[in-house]
């Protein structure tokens, strides 16, 4: 079979915004940016205002949230002159809002009292123009980040937020920290023909969803030697030609997916790890393609969100060159 390849950037590898680090220490540049800027909201929950059909945000003018910027105002960067903010707030919002036509829609959104949309980026980040995608992207993961870094690490006196929120500096010694991104590698196994792909399902999941196998990397572990073990751990498969695939990141909390292909026997018996993995299995390519044709399910197999990476990788080995 011919190597197969991501055939486009995933979902929430798509930023266009400059990130500009130098504005984030220039005070007056910031002041400008503010003055003629752009703020998303985001609430607790890592939603955010979208349009209606989900194309994208709901930004507004910065001056309409306040006239210089709040201290929890994190710069995400500058796109055609436009500086980009996020700011989070608490929104009082109604749940369980129906997701627009064509997103995952595992997760609700809700209303807020003057009818704007709310949603979060699984639910919508395969919906998202590129600019709004990236955007948002960056703004849960700083904002996820934040919210877990409030004390020093070295001294545990409590830190504030710097350098437009990609920082955090201690009130006590002055230690700064920088927004942290846990690597995470997800691994397509397929067998030698490339007619099967290794699938298997968390006990915690809905029936039926099934995805490729993935696991964090260990401390002193390179990114292959993470993916041998990972899969051999969760379901006793050894698996060679290990082969980059694509990345994108994935801040639920503050991880990165570096997607990956692998090759294993399909005769060899699966061993499923006890509570990890409840059920791993070979399935064939005609139903990864029928669930991809279906809308990303079909009877006894409902495929990862379209916000994946795991989504992407499925439908670029099942179907090549055609996009889900
Ligand atoms: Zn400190």
């Amino acid at each position: 079979m011919t190597p197969f390849s991501l055939d486009a950037v995933p979902m929430l590898a798509r930023s266009t915004v400059d990130r500009n680090d130098e504005s984030r220490v220039d005070p007056a540049r910031l002041a400008g940016l503010w003055r003629s800027g752009r703020v998303i909201v985001v609430d607790r929950k890592g939603r955010s205002p979208v349009r209606p059909d989900g194309s994208g945000l709901r930004d507004r003018p910065a001056t309409s949230v306040a006239d210089v910027p709040p201290a929890e105002a994190v710069l995400l960067g500058e796109d055609d002159g436009v500086g980009y903010w996020a700011v989070p707030v608490e929104a009082e919002l109604t749940e369980g809002t129906r997701p627009p036509p064509n997103s995952w829609g595992v997760w609700p959104g809700a209303t807020s009292s003057d009818g704007e949309q709310w949603h979060d980026l699984r639910a919508i980040g395969s919906l998202l123009d590129d600019r709004s995608a990236g955007l948002l992207t960056t703004a849960v993961a700083l904002f996820n980040w934040h919210a877990r870094a409030r004390f020093c690490a070295k001294c545990g006196a409590e830190a504030g937020i710097a350098n437009a929120g990609w920082a955090s500096r201690c009130a006590g010694c002055g230690r700064e920290e920088y927004p942290r991104t846990d690597p995470a590698v997800i691994c397509l196994v397929h067998d030698v023909a490339g007619e099967h792909v290794l699938l298997a399902r968390q006990p915690i999941w809905p029936p039926d969803r099934y995805s490729v196998l993935a696991g964090f990397v260990e401390a002193g572990e390179s990114l292959e030697a993470c993916v041998r073990r990972e899969v051999c751990e969760e379901v006793g498969v050894d698996v060679r030609d290990v082969r980059y695939l694509g990345s994108q990141p994935w801040p639920f909390p503050r991880s990165i997916m570096i997607g990956f292909a692998a090759v294993a026997d399909r005769s060899v018996p699966l061993t499923i790890a006890d509570g990890e993995i409840e059920e791993a299995r070979w399935v064939p390519r005609v139903d990864v393609r029928a669930a991809l044709a279906a809308g990303g399910a079909i009877d006894g197999l409902i495929l990862p969100g379209p916000t994946s990476i795991a989504r992407h990788m499925l439908a670029a080995w099942a179907v090549p060159h055609l996009r889900d």
